[in-house]
């Protein structure tokens, strides 16, 4: 069995090992993708892609694309059993998108995917990645492809293999954190009577649990709710009408819904992104909250920003470059996690009075310019972004 050398290997072909793989097929550094899938992902999973990653897609040549097959979200707006009280504007941001968009993650892999090709890059798909070990000049990755053992050497490795990481565990790295108590149901559906305007995403607070609601490009609407008792593994029709109901939502099912599923939802951040040569992205490296849609942006901005330094790195730059992944993506992580945790605690509010706080609160505030604005940079992920960094 022959071993494949390698400058960097990437483990795990979601939206941040595709995004490290293409930025280093753009800046021509030698690199192997390794998925234990046999297919990319089929379903719309992370659907909201924000201003900050449509910036770093564009720099790989792959937001025009991506815009076109989705739906422009403009604004955000909360609203309770009252009706809405704030609104959280998506366009008064200085980006060339100032929007975020609607759009299946099957559709935003897809294009990565397509990119990476034009670029010379591949995925080496049902490669599953077993062992992890250092070896001279780097590391040496072993695992199984269709029953039979393969073996890479790589000077650089990323962890882009998911919450449940492979190569996070293999570098003796920790995945502090915990679970909430809610499990979140997930719809993909035809609505009669949405609850906002195709350009919104609407987020009604009930004391039964949190709905969110926006449009995806082909007519359905997403549905990602909380719900506190049992879900079934993947909601009907009739299961989904009931939770509109119960929600005060005049919205209803047009249709069988194309996909349901139900998850659990953790919050996590390791406790370490790099250990030697061995670098933690997306997924692999923090979990959070699906509040305001965060997951597969940070991903997205971990892994362009860590293929950019390595390949400065492997190009001859000064290696100290590469501390500076941990420093600036651990400090965005951390900051993803500390206002979707808050968000989504205080959406989940289920006391009268707290309830009462909350929209005068909400209301107010998202008046002020200072902490409107506030708002929106969390939410887009412009100021986090590698490319707002000095
Ligand atoms: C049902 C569902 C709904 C979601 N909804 C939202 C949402 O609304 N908003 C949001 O922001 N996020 C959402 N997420 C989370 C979002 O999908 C993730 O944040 C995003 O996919 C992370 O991308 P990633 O590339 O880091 O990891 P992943 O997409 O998990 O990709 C990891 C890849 O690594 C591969 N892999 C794993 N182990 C190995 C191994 N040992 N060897 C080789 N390959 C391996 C896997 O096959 C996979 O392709 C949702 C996720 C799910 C499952």
């Amino acid at each position: 069995m022959a071993t494949r050398r390698t400058a960097v290997a990437i483990v795990g072909a979601g939206p941040t090992g595709l995004t490290a793989a293409a930025r280093l097929a753009a800046l021509g550094v030698d690199h192997v993708v390794l998925d234990a899938r046999a297919e990319p992902t089929a379903t719309s999973n992370a659907a909201l892609v924000h201003a900050s990653a449509l910036e770093l897609l564009a720099e790989l040549a792959a937001a025009d694309e991506l815009v076109a097959a989705g739906n422009v979200v403009r604004r955000i707006v909360l609203a309770d059993d009252r009706g809405p009280f704030a609104r959280i504007g998506l366009t008064d941001v200085d980006s060339t998108y100032p929007f975020a968009l609607g759009v299946p993650q099957s559709t935003t892999e897809r294009i990565l995917l397509a990119r990476l090709g034009e670029l010379g890059g591949a995925v080496r798909r049902s490669h599953r990645v077993e062992t992890l070990r250092p070896a001279p000049g780097g590391h040496l990755i072993e695992g199984t492809a269709d029953g039979g053992p393969f073996t890479v050497h790589a000077r650089y490795v990323i962890g882009a293999d998911g919450a449940h990481s492979a190569i996070r565990a293999a570098a003796g790295l920790t995945f502090p954190g915990e679970q909430y108590p809610d499990q979140f149901v997930l719809a993909d559906v035809a609505l009669t009577a949405p609850p906002a305007a195709d350009d919104e995403a609407a987020v009604t607070m009930s004391p039964d649990g949190v709905t969110v609601v926006g449009r995806l490009p082909g007519g359905t609407h997403r549905i990602i709710a909380t719900v506190a008792g049992n879900v079934p593994p993947a909601p009907d029709r009739s299961f989904v009408d009931n939770l509109l109901e119960r929600r005060g939502l005049a919205a209803r099912t047009a249709a069988d819904p194309l996909w349901s599923s139900r998850f659990r939802v953790q919050h996590r951040v390791a406790d370490r992104f790099r250990a030697g040569d061995v670098f933690l992205a997306g997924d692999a490296a923090h979990v959070h909250s699906p509040a305001a849609g965060q997951g597969m942006n940070t991903g997205i901005a971990d892994g362009f920003d860590l293929a950019t330094r390595l390949a400065a790195v492997v190009g001859g730059a000064d290696p100290a470059l590469l501390d500076g992944y941990e420093t600036d993506r651990r400090a965005a992580a951390a900051e993803v996690l500390r206002f979707t945790d808050r968000m989504t605690r205080a959406a989940l509010l289920r006391n009268p009075v707290a309830r009462r706080v909350r929209r005068v609160m909400a209301g107010t505030l998202t008046r002020v310019p200072p902490v409107r604005d506030t708002i929106t940079m969390w939410v887009t992920g412009l100021r986090r972004s590698p490319l707002h960094q000095a």
